[in-house]
Formats: C-alpha cells, structure tokens, sequence
C-alpha cells in the first residue's frame, strides 16, 4: 500500500501525541490543567454558538485584542492559531523553511546553509516539523543535568527553544534568553507552552528584539486544550509572515466558539492566577513527598515534573502505576528512558500517585 502517497507523506514520522485513555485512570500523562477552565468560558461559547451560521472572524480580532491587554502589547504584535502546535508549524514555514541562498536581510554574508538550532531532549514535535518542511536541524545536547548550554545555543541563523524545555520542566532565566536573542543571526522562538508556572516570560523582550517570537498556549495556563487556542507575540512584521502563511493554508483556523472562550478565559485573570498558583503549590508538596521517598526530580518551573527512581526502572515504574490506575508519560529514548513525566494534578490525584509509587518502590 501506500502506493497513492507522495514521497513526503512516505518519508514522515509523525508525532505521537500522549494517549487519551478510554478507562478512568488519574491522568497525568498529557500536562493538561488540574482544574476547569473559568466559568466565564463556557457562558461566552453559549452566545457565541447563536451565530454559527456566519463564519469567525480570520485574524481572531477580538482576542487579539484581549490578549494584547493581557500582556501589555499591541494587537498588530499578536498571531492567534489553533493550538499552539499550529503556530510553532506556521513558524517553522515563515520562518525556517527554504533558507538557503544567503540573499535576505537577515543574512546578508552567509555561505554557509541555513541550520535551524535546537536541543537533542525537548519537545519532539520539533524534529518532525524540521522534516515536513526540510528544514535541516544542528542538535546542541543538554549537558549532564539537562540545563541549556547556553553559549552553544548562540551564534545561530534560526533557533528554536522550549522555556521551560519539555519534558525537562527546567528553565533558563531571561539574561539568558536575552543573550540567546542578541546573538541569534535570524528568528529565535521560545515556546513558552509551560511559562505561566513559574519561568519569567521573553514577552518583554519583544519590543527590543525584532527577532524574538513568543509562542504561548491556553491549553496548560488556562485549562483549554480542548478548546485549541494559542498564539505568538512578535514584531509586527513576523506577525505578517505568519499571516501570510496561515492565509496560504486556512484562513479561519479559530472557529467562534473557540475565539469566544479563549477571549473569555484570557480576561478572567483572577481565576487564571488562584488555579496557577494552587497548581504551583501541589508541585512544591510534591517535589517535597517525592525527596522524602527518595525519588529525584529536575527542578521544574512547569506543570509536571520530570522524575527518576533509582531502584525500579523507569518503565516498569510506568507500566506498574498504570495498572494501578495512574497514567503518567514515559519517553523512550537514551537520555530520557530512566525518567518519568508527572503531569501536576489536583492534590487529591497526586496523593493517589505517590501511593502508588510508593508501594512500587
Ligand atoms: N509546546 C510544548 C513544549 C508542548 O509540550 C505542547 C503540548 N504538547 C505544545 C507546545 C502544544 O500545545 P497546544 O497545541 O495544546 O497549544
């Protein structure tokens, strides 16, 4: 078979997205919120659903607007996409792809073919975004305690960088990011999915640096990744190429209902900050049981914590929590194999995991 599929299609591997069980298991697999998202969002989406006949507006105005408000910038600095899966791919496209003949005026001296630079242990989407639209990757490897070799991440012509890293949960301070940014030939992207708990956003930097785009997600901060709704704050002229690459693709990636909530969400701060700082706080008893049984984690600014049991392996750790009801995410791979992701639930699903480690242990 796949005799009718174009050699892209036959060269890809895609991503493996965490699994959505069927049973009811404690889920902490896939670093979604603990808690639902504000009540405001379901009430939006109810009067937003009385004009679905007409279709959304394509730039997404109205939360653009609110999410300009939310972080102090203009609306001409922000991109909204479906999930912000979507936005990193768009990025990859405006961005990365096809850079190759040294002619722009970002590079006006360059012999050498464009590389775009990330990490060997972060979000593994990145690789498969490199391949779909060629874009080849120069890896710099983490160092031994999976902090970012900082210096190594400078001096590119593209870079992109997870802070904090997944499924590391470590983060590099703003000096650093800054740093990154100065000495980043082209576009540097941060994809900040997990910065609202705890890790200082790039976002202010977007007005000094015209080259830094911000990726965010309301899948994780506001409890919406069912919703689909992220975005990027940029220069206003990166935020063109992405339109002009969304509207090269689908011009209405936002449909209303999600517009509506996520707009809805995004203005309910108070809600926003009491659900992250609980969360925040579940992580610190956590991280405080967890020690206490003798089980290290990495420091993590994230809503999960990256853990390693020296006694059991990682993926027996994995397979036995599973049979007790409780869904945590294991990685294959030579760096990440001794660890377990553990998404931050509510204090009551955490409870159930550390009993269940604990009699594993
Ligand atoms: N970036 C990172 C580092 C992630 O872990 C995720 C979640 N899988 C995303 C981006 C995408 O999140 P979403 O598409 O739900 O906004």
């Amino acid at each position: 078979m796949k005799t009718l599929w174009s050699d892209k299609a036959k060269s890809l591997k895609p991503y493996t997205a965490g699994e959505q069980p069927k049973e009811k298991l404690v889920k902490l697999n896939t670093n979604e919120n603990a808690y639902p998202p504000s009540p405001k969002v379901a009430q939006a989406i109810m009067q937003a659903a009385a004009d679905l006949r007409l279709y959304p507006s394509p730039d997404s105005d109205a939360l653009r607007e609110e999410i300009a408000r939310h972080h102090g910038v203009s609306p001409s600095q922000v991109f909204c996409s479906n999930g912000s899966d979507e936005a990193l791919a768009l990025c990859f496209a405006a961005f990365f792809q096809n850079i190759c003949t040294g002619d722009s005026s970002w590079f006006p001296n360059v012999a050498a073919p464009f590389k775009l630079r990330t990490l060997d242990v972060t979000y593994s989407f990145y690789p498969v975004w490199a391949d779909l639209f060629d874009i080849p990757l120069d890896i710099v490897p983490l160092k031994d305690d999976f902090s970012v070799d900082v210096k190594r991440m400078c001096g590119a012509r593209g870079v992109i960088l997870a802070n904090p890293n997944a499924p590391t949960g470590v983060a590099l301070p703003l000096s650093d990011i800054e740093l990154i940014a100065q000495k980043t030939e082209g576009v540097f992207v941060v994809d900040e999915a997990y910065a609202a708990f705890g890790a200082k956003s790039a976002i202010p930097l977007v007005s000094k640096y015209r080259n830094i785009a911000v990726v965010r997600t309301l899948s994780k901060s506001h409890a919406l990744a069912g919703l689909r709704v992220g975005y990027v704050i940029a220069d206003e002229d990166l935020i063109r190429a992405l339109c002009t690459i969304k509207d090269s693709f689908n011009s209405y990636p936002l449909d209303r209902l999600a517009q509506a909530g996520a707009a809805a969400a995004v203005s309910d701060t108070e809600y926003y900050e009491k659900t992250v700082n609980k969360i925040m706080d579940t992580r610190t008893d956590t991280i405080g049981a967890l020690y206490a049984m003798g089980v290290k984690c990495l420091p993590s600014r994230a809503n999960f914590l990256f853990i390693k049991c020296d006694t059991v392996p990682a993926k027996e750790v994995f397979q036995r929590l599973r049979e007790k009801g409780v869904l945590v995410r294991w990685f294959d791979g030579k760096r990440t194999k001794d660890y377990l992701r553990v998404t931050i639930g509510t204090p009551e699903e955490m409870q159930m995991f550390l009993t269940a480690l604990k009699e594993i242990l």
